[in-house]
């Protein structure tokens, strides 16, 4: 799995700090979308357990959850990664353009948001969007805390 970048974010993961991991590859190119850059994994690096396990020790106690935008195209790798951060008692997050994914990464989320990218709806913080973040331990809708 190749990465462009990575950062700590605090309003992807409502209440949480979040690491984020922005995955190459993307194979949906939604029209308008805002990173083309991750449209190819030509443009990234790989993220080896190796490096997670280095950024995790280097971020303990500062970050709260380890967000995955998109690389749910990588599902073993993907998995082996969720898996060691759930093993450090990290919450977890995927961001995801897809309407669903497989159960098996699903076993593996705290948090999942589904749903392409389409302008004339918004994102998250519009009333208006497709998209949704859903809380999997609840299975509650969580839209409204992007919207307060
Ligand atoms: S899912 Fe996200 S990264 Fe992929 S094409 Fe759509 S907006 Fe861009």
């Amino acid at each position: 799995m190749n990465i462009y970048k990575y950062d700590i974010v605090f309003q992807e993961v409502p209440d949480q700090i979040s690491l984020a991991f922005y995955v190459c590859g993307c194979p949906l190119k939604c029209p308008g979308c805002h990173s083309p850059e991750l449209w190819t994994e030509k443009t990234g690096s790989p993220l080896t357990m190796d490096l997670l396990h280095q950024l995790l020790a280097d971020y303990k106690n500062k970050i709260t959850c380890v967000l995955f935008l998109g690389g749910e195209w990588h599902a073993k790798d993907l998995i082996s990664l969720l898996t060691h951060c759930q093993q450090q008692g990290l919450l977890t997050a995927l961001y995801t353009g897809l309407d669903d994914i497989p159960s098996s990464i699903k076993d593996h989320l705290d948090f999942l948001k589904i749903g392409p990218w389409r302008a004339e709806l918004g994102g998250l913080n519009s009333p208006t969007t497709n998209q949704k973040f859903i809380d999997l331990k609840t299975q509650q809708t969580l839209n409204h805390l992007f919207q307060r």
